[in-house]
């Protein structure tokens, strides 16, 4: 079965990421990433299928120490030509700002599915300043149900100075799941720290899915992810969700993550958390589908 990593960022130091945003962000070394980048981290974690995305964060982010530093900016059509470089290898996910110009970005979406071929659109409420659950989104759950995409949308906790946390909790996405019952939903990061909070929106909501990316980075310890990781998974099995889980990295080398908390539940409750055949769709059957990637 095919694996794939549904969480990935492209972006060239200087074009399109400026050293600062590293720092501020991540907290380590800035380093540039392209389709090759991206192709050679995969080859590496021995994974087939990278969704990558770009994004258009400009109108709020800012360096802290030089406010009119706002180039934080991969255009589609850059990530379109990282994607149309590796055939079958990399996908492309829509970034918009959407309520900067909601037609443009409606245009924008349709642009990217029709002449691209690209598998998801992505939101990021709390760099943009937006609840997810904002009626002014309407239209743009509406056009995914149109073109027949999923919305990965990021909830939970970033180092970002100028994001809003009140948009960041996973509780705002219940009410999109009540209007758009056939919207396939990500609730990437599960919501992190508010874990338990995207375990229930994923359980409630029959097309909600999730990914854990970017977990690899909070821990202090190598251990503390895997743990996150068992408990996290622990809790979605008790709601049957396991098959709603998706492997997202966020460009971190944290692919064996899964097996180690396969591991953790054996040596600490004498049980599997997963057979093998769940680890699969864990790790790329289930992405396959709702991304329609070819397994
Ligand atoms: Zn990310």
């Amino acid at each position: 079965m095919v694996t794939i990593d549904c969480h990935l960022h492209l972006g060239v130091i200087d074009q399109h990421t400026p050293t600062w945003w590293w720092w501020e962000q991540f907290g380590f070394e800035p380093v540039s990433v392209d389709g090759e980048t991206i192709v050679e981290f995969l080859d590496s974690a021995g994974l087939d299928v990278g969704l990558v995305q770009g994004g258009d964060i400009r109108r709020n982010t800012f360096n802290p120490e030089s406010p009119k530093d706002r180039n934080m900016y991969v255009p589609n059509d850059f990530t379109a030509r990282q994607c149309e470089m590796y055939p079958d290898r990399l996908y492309g996910v829509i970034g918009v700002d959407p309520l900067l110009d909601i037609a443009e970005s409606l245009n924008e979406i349709d642009r990217c599915v029709e002449e691209y071929g690209f598998r998801v659109l992505k939101l990021l409420p709390t760099y943009h300043h937006y609840r997810p659950d904002d009626r002014r989104l309407d239209p743009f759950f509406e056009r995914c149900l149109l073109h027949d995409i999923p919305v990965q949308i990021h909830l939970g906790w970033t180092r970002t100075i100028n994001t809003t946390m009140e948009d960041q909790r996973p509780v705002h996405l219940d009410r999109i799941g009540r209007d758009f019952p056939d919207l396939k939903l990500i609730v990437a990061h599960l919501g992190h720290p508010w874990v338990d909070e995207g375990i229930a929106v994923v359980a409630k909501h029959p097309n909600f899915y999730t990914e854990m990316s970017g977990w690899a980075a909070y821990g202090m310890a190598p251990h503390e992810p895997v743990e996150e990781i068992y408990k996290a998974l622990k809790k979605l099995k008790y709601y049957d969700c396991l098959d709603k889980v998706m492997f997202g990295s966020d460009n971190a080398d944290c692919v064996d993550m899964y097996p180690l908390a396969n591991e953790m539940s054996r040596e600490k409750d004498g049980v599997e958390l997963y057979s093998e055949e769940t680890l699969s769709k864990i790790m790329g059957g289930t992405a396959a589908e709702v991304f329609k990637i070819r397994s």
